[in-house]
């Protein structure tokens, strides 16, 4: 009894010591975390080190589907780091579209991927350059409902692997920079024009992205799929509401878009992701290559995870780069914290860490 009623009064004397804000920041060292989207091309593990230090963990995914050698590339730094840190560091492998039309491709990626899964891959990407860069010999771009691709999906559904899927774009990347909604896509297409729909009205539209990539979805119910940047369905929860609800083989990661719920309105958002916290996993796009400096690096990453986590966790107002005009964080509380931070990236990729 005593006991109880001492807890009970330390309890109200640290809400008078320390803010609910504090206690936050205590709960953010405290739990584990997953940044469930990254990509490590190196082998200096002051990184991993830096990531232990904050209690997060990393899902590192290959990607880009135009060249083996590129994908073997990646796949040295993934396995390397997942040798070492085998519970800091899971790792997400893709494939290659070469000879896409030639007889013997999908054998040759059901080959490669086998023996990816029985080196530790826990999961496959596909990228936007699928519905975006890639034709038949027709001259068609090869969207990600093409038949051709339904022999693999299942063999990654029937070995109980995930897919990764960047599909499509942000809905800006079809709008002119100056319409755009947010400041880092201004950025990207602006450096990008390749990948900036608006100057390519010939090309697949934002909808025939979105439908094959739902299409895909809809034919393969027992395959599991992390949409990668809120499965390019960011620019409306709505709109993200009606997929979740349509296939429940599917969940989104939030990486590099969530300054996208920043410019919705709030409690509409807040509602959307209490409402979906099983279906959400964090994730920044953190990459980091042999030659960066890891200083800046590891400073840049640091600082994401704490704006994230302020933007998550408490009420404050709160201003971001990517951000015209300031925003107020959504206090969420500690268990739906705990899903999109961790627990939903255990769900959602079986095998990790
Ligand atoms: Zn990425």
């Amino acid at each position: 009894m005593k006991k109880t009623l001492f807890i009970a009064t330390l309890g109200i004397a640290s809400c008078f010591l320390f803010s609910c804000s504090n206690n936050k920041k205590v709960l953010y060292k405290e739990i584990p975390k997953i940044d469930a989207h990254v990509h490590i091309r190196t082998t200096d593990t002051n990184i991993i080190q830096a990531a232990m230090a904050e209690n997060f963990k990393f899902l590192s995914i290959c990607t880009r589907s135009n060249s083996r050698e590129n994908i073997d590339k990646q796949l040295y730094f993934a396995k390397k780091m997942h040798e070492q840190f085998p519970q800091v560091l899971s790792y997400v492998t893709t494939f290659s579209m070469e000879n896409f039309e030639k007889p013997g491709w999908r054998q040759e990626v059901i080959r490669r991927l086998k023996k990816d899964f029985e080196e530790g891959a826990i999961g496959v990407k596909i990228w936007k350059d699928i519905g975006m860069t890639f034709r038949d010999s027709l001259d068609n771009f090869i969207m990600i409902d093409d038949p051709r691709f339904d022999a693999i999906l299942d063999f990654i559904a029937d070995n109980n692997k995930t897919l990764v899927a960047h599909i499509g774009e942000p809905k800006n990347c079809w709008l002119p920079i100056d319409s755009m909604t947010v400041n880092n896509d201004k950025i990207y297409f602006r450096e990008h024009p390749q990948y900036h729909m608006y100057l390519h009205p010939d090309y697949p539209s934002y909808d025939d992205q979105i439908n094959a990539r739902d299409r895909m979805l809809s034919r393969h119910p027992n395959l599991r799929v992390v949409g990668a940047h809120l499965g390019s369905l960011e620019w409306n929860v709505d709109e993200l509401a009606k997929r979740l609800d349509l296939y429940p083989n599917f969940a989104v990661d939030m990486a590099a878009r969530i300054c996208h719920f920043q410019v919705q309105d709030r409690q509409k958002v807040r509602d959307f992701i209490i409402k979906y916290q099983d279906r959400l996993l964090y994730g920044t796009d953190f990459s980091i290559k042999e030659d960066d400096d890891l200083q800046e690096k590891k400073d840049r990453m640091e600082n994401v995870w704490h704006a994230d986590w302020k933007y998550f966790s408490t009420d404050e107002e709160m201003n971001s780069p990517n951000v015209n005009g300031s925003f107020k964080g959504l206090n969420l509380n500690e268990k739906v914290l705990r899903k999109i931070y961790f627990l939903n990236a255990k769900k959602w990729y079986p095998g990790i860490l």
